[in-house]
């Protein structure tokens, strides 16, 4: 059997090698490295499939993040509300540019920003919402559009981990993640479900006036080489990481349902298993699976870790610590207790081996190992 590993990026590279490497060839020998042909036909190509007006390729998503609220002019002391439990960048941006982070609770049960938290936390100082479509399953949009619409808030999308998974509106409209709010962002970081060999992102937009604008901000606030509009900043995807990203692009559909297969495969092993809650499925929404998180009932996580790690088995946790209760978010607004269901979920979740390339009888250790060292413990 193959090592098991939370994602095998070599295995997914032998199954594409010729398209990646015609395609980087390509690049090198054009030596077109930075806005070159390579990158506006991944970017057309990425419009084409989410069905979005404009991609606009930058350096990475934490960049893609703080662009979005570059380019919505939001000023010090704006609120921006995000939820507690994600991964840094989220609110790091915002904290950066001056603005406000305003942190909330998520839902216990699929892990995305609470739409009653939200609530509460409006004032006139708010200005945007930052929902996160954590591990690749789409926040509730529906009723979260529906409160930006009512308090003239914008909504800038994390879609960081959700590329691919469309919303069911109840209208029956289908919309991409990233593509509903007024900007989504996504990250091409290369653990990610499409991921390059570096470091790359984009955001999404339907409105021109603002795609021109992030496109502007991205490029040192210029329009006219050496015209600065505004003060920007330099984010751009290289030629090469475009080069992947078009090649791997085709392959994203099959991805996808490769990590479902793999996601039902648990769901069923552990559907009969007292210590074990396997990830909530929304009906709003797929779910892409850029992780597969389960919580734990009455079971040691340490122990449980440590065991698995005995059998070659590794198993993360995604996320430790909610970012109220991070050192660089400390405020004298939170403290521990403030958010219980983040605080909770910090304390029970573990993320099993999730990637495209796993095969049955990795499936069938993996559950294996889970099962009998819960027993054991
Ligand atoms: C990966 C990720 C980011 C940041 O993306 P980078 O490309 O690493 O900068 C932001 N938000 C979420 C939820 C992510 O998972």
């Amino acid at each position: 059997m193959e090592k098991i590993q939370m994602v095998d990026l070599h295995r997914q590279y032998e199954r594409i090698k010729p398209q990646v490497d015609a395609n980087i060839a390509e690049v090198i020998a054009t030596t077109s490295f930075i806005k070159g042909p390579m990158v506006s036909q991944f970017q057309q190509h990425l419009e084409a499939y989410l069905g979005v007006k404009h991609v606009i390729p930058v350096g990475n998503g934490t960049d893609a993040l703080q662009i979005a609220l570059m380019a919505l002019g939001l000023k010090p002391g704006d609120e921006v509300i995000a939820p507690t439990f994600t991964f840094v960048a989220t609110a790091e941006v915002v904290a950066l540019l001056g603005l406000t982070p305003v942190l909330v609770d998520v839902d216990p049960d699929d892990f995305t920003i609470s739409i009653e938290a939200i609530r509460k936390v409006i004032t006139p100082k708010t200005k945007a919402i930052v929902p996160v479509h954590l591990f690749g399953q789409n926040a509730n949009m529906e009723s979260l559009l529906a409160i930006a619409k009512e308090h003239n808030l914008y909504v800038i999308e994390d879609a960081c981990q959700s590329i691919g998974a469309a919303y069911h509106f109840s209208d029956g409209r289908q919309v991409m993640s990233g593509c509903m709010g007024e900007i989504g962002c996504t990250s091409f970081f290369p653990s990610k479900n499409l991921g390059c060999y570096g470091d790359g992102g984009a955001l999404f937009t339907n409105d021109d006036a603002l795609a021109e604008r992030i496109r502007s901000i991205a490029n040192h606030g210029m329009q006219v080489r050496y015209h600065h509009d505004h003060v920007g900043v330099n984010s751009r995807l290289d030629s090469i990481q475009a080069a992947v990203l078009d090649a791997k692009l085709p392959e994203l559909n099959d991805y996808i349902a490769r990590r479902q297969g793999v996601a039902a495969y648990y769901d069923s092993a552990f559907a009969n298993c007292p210590y074990v809650v396997v990830p909530a499925r929304v009906s709003y929404s797929d779910h892409v699976y850029h992780q597969y998180t389960m919580k734990l009932k009455g079971v040691d996580r340490t122990a449980l870790q440590k065991a698995l790690q005995e059998r070659d088995i590794p198993a993360m946790i995604y996320y430790p610590i909610p970012l109220h209760l991070q050192k660089a978010y400390e405020d004298s607004r939170y403290q521990a207790g403030d958010f219980p269901v983040a605080e909770m979920l910090s304390s029970c979740v573990l993320s099993l081996p999730m990637h495209t390339e796993l095969d049955s009888e990795q499936l069938a250790y993996i559950v294996k190992g889970v099962l009998q060292s819960i027993e054991s413990l």
